[in-house]
């Protein structure tokens, strides 16, 4: 049977990630309840807003539900918001946000500053040929990373793409390029 990847849709740039998905011939579904959560194989938790995404994870009732898949397993990637949903700890984040501790890493919400919001590099990955070009959108920074934690690419010396286990996370947005 072939892999469904859903889409977390609450909010943020997740029409993006599907169209990258079905353009490498990827089934994808969105992800707004936990009915939706049960259907699906893999998720991507796009960018967009971390304190809003984690409000909208409790309302929604996805949280606990969410929460209980990482725990078994489930393949996820995390991007920018995403990441830090998925972060040990966040630092300048709401009193109230949450995040779900899947990957060993410390992120500073908006941690490149307000000069450089916004900024496009090349970035080296490792296994790749070539460079890949990433965007960064008022972009977490990895402040501190776990033993456990495989850092795939950084920028300037601050990891911007890292794996643990099954849990994927990129400070910058690769469905844009
Ligand atoms: N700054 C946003 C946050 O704190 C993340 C930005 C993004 O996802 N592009 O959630």
């Amino acid at each position: 049977m072939k892999a469904c990847v859903g889409v977390l849709a609450l909010q943020g740039a997740f029409a993006a990630h599907e169209q990258a998905l079905a353009g490498l011939g990827v089934e994808t579904a969105q992800v707004r309840t936990p009915s939706d959560l049960a259907g699906v194989d893999a998720l991507v938790m796009p960018g967009g807003e971390s304190t809003t995404m984690s409000r909208l994870l409790e309302t929604s009732g996805l949280f606990d539900d969410l929460k209980a898949r990482l725990s078994d397993g489930m393949p996820v990637f995390g991007t920018c918001a995403g990441m830090i949903l998925l972060a040990t700890d966040v630092l300048d984040g709401r009193p109230d946000q949450r995040s779900f501790g899947a990957i060993d890493i410390t992120v500073q919400r908006n941690g490149y500053g307000r000069q450089v919001d916004s900024f496009e590099t090349d970035i080296d990955v490792a296994g790749f040929a070539t460079p890949f070009h990433a965007v960064f959108i008022r972009a977490p920074k990895v402040v501190a990373v776990g033993t456990g934690v495989n850092v795939v690419a950084s920028h300037d010396g601050v990891p911007v793409l890292a794996l643990q286990g099954h849990v994927m996370v990129a400070s910058f947005h690769p469905e844009l390029t």
